[in-house]
């Protein structure tokens, strides 16, 4: 049974451009600079485990700003989400079974998902609040890997991270692994 384990960050998303117009966004609703945003965005990065990140992010924001506005996951409607379509074109090609392999806020990941309208191309979402590589070593069954009962033999992983997938293959060698950075440079040259 083949497997394709999928990044959403940089990934699936354009993230990049994402984050951006987030910090645009909420400079505009908050009068507070884009370096305002981007100081506090990189102290709450990491806290995952809250319900609506936006709303917490907002709320650190309001404290900033003296206001009284919040803003949830639900406001970011005028954002663009934009997938990179070299990736959407390489697991379209695909017969593995597709599992969007996350690590982020779980209504976040979802809406991002959600939003680019590609939910119909993958058979299920793992999204963890942990390390990617712990998950991934639970989920280890001999030179397998376990996802919901149905174990898997022939699996990939494709991420942007690379030092994350140089883990991936002294960890599991077995794992085939694919750098969604090259990717997009081999596409440049066809
Ligand atoms: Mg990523």
């Amino acid at each position: 049974m083949k497997l394709l384990l999928i990044d959403l960050d940089d990934t699936l998303l354009k993230t990049k451009i994402f984050k951006e117009e987030l910090f645009k966004f909420f400079s505009n609703k908050y009068n507070l600079s884009t370096d305002d945003i981007k100081n506090v965005y990189e102290k709450m990065k990491h806290s995952l485990s809250v319900t609506d990140w936006i709303l917490e992010f907002s709320k650190e924001l309001q404290k900033k700003s003296n206001t009284t506005m919040n803003y949830t996951t639900n406001d970011l409607k005028e954002l663009d989400f934009i997938p990179n379509t070299q990736v959407i074109s390489y697991i379209n090609k695909s017969d593995a079974k597709k599992v969007v392999f996350s690590y982020g806020n779980t209504k976040l990941q979802k809406y991002k998902l959600d939003r680019m309208n590609i939910l119909n191309l993958f058979d299920d979402i793992i999204i963890t609040q942990g390390p990617k590589l712990s998950l991934l070593h639970s989920m280890k069954n001999g030179v397998r890997i376990k996802v919901r009962d149905q174990l898997f033999d022939d699996i990939t992983v494709i991420d942007n991270d690379s030092s994350f997938l140089k883990k991936v293959n002294s960890m599991f060698p077995f794992i085939k692994t694919v750098d969604v950075t090259n990717l997009i440079s081999s596409n440049k040259h066809e």
